[in-house]
């Protein structure tokens, strides 16, 4: 369960959210959606304590800073929206780092984190490039081992920021999917950054519409997502017509 209240945050002097406040229940599937430089970014980055403040964001109702990042690594996932590869290791060592929070500085995997890694693996499709390097990976394998190394940490919070950007749509259906079936089965709380409407609609339980740093409307995708509160947010002009899926249509 994740509670944010009342939360305010500038970068310097410039205000990225302002006074906002949302209540995400435990198991919701939650899509954030909003034009860029909304704030979208900075609230999952907030939410994760990658941010110099904490203060109004509580975690199953503990207020954030009292959370030790190992504890909160055993409770939130974060995949951020881009990711260099720096080090050049391998898919199963990538994915196995999702096991630090539960191992020993120097202790070694134990059968247990082995068996969870290659359930990962086996659940992102990545069982057979495991040995391969991350610097020989599509984007998308790329993407999935990212996934693979969050759900290799079983955390009941996953926060993914545009976890779709630069996949095609088979790959971005896939990514989904994994998505759903953790939500489905484990119960896991998602919050998701997307700018496609209709994954949105198709996989989210909620969406937070955002813009400016406040919270537009946050509810059922269906009720968001209307062609008027889309027109309106991205401020599309009039001369485009927007169906009911959030499409623009051309004619
Ligand atoms: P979104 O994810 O909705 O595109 P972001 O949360 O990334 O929005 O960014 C919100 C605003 O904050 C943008 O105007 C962006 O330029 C600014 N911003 C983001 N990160 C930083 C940073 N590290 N330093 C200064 N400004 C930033």
């Amino acid at each position: 369960m994740i509670e944010v209240r009342d939360f305010s945050f500038a970068y310097n002097d410039k205000n990225v959210l302002t006074h906002l406040s949302a209540h995400f229940p435990l198991g919701t599937f939650c899509a954030i959606v909003g034009p860029n430089g909304a704030g979208k970014s900075t609230l999952l980055k907030a939410i994760a304590k990658l941010l110099d403040k904490t203060s109004g964001i509580f975690i199953d109702g503990t207020p954030l800073n009292e959370y030790s990042f190992a504890t909160l690594a055993k409770k939130v996932a974060y995949v951020p929206q881009r990711q260099d590869v720096v080090f050049d290791f391998s898919v199963s060592d990538t994915v196995m780092m999702g096991r630090n929070p539960y191992q020993g500085r120097w202790a070694a995997p134990s059968d247990a984190d082995m068996e969870i890694v290659a359930e990962a693996l086996a659940m992102t499709h990545l069982s057979e490039l495991k040995e391969r390097m991350l610097l020989q990976l599509s984007g998308g394998e790329l993407q999935r081992t990212y996934i693979a190394r969050a759900i290799a940490q079983q955390t009941p919070i996953l926060l993914l920021d545009e976890p779709l950007s630069n996949l095609d749509v088979a790959h971005q259906l896939e990514i989904m999917e994994i998505v759903s079936d953790l939500n489905r089965n484990k119960n896991t709380t998602v919050l998701f950054v997307v700018h496609d409407f209709s994954m949105a609609m198709r996989y989210a339980s909620s969406v937070l519409l955002m813009e400016a740093g406040r919270i537009v409307d946050f509810g059922e995708p269906g009720a968001v997502l209307t062609p008027e509160k889309i027109r309106s947010t991205f401020h599309i002009p009039d001369k485009y017509a927007i169906d009911n899926y959030g499409r623009i249509l051309f004619n």
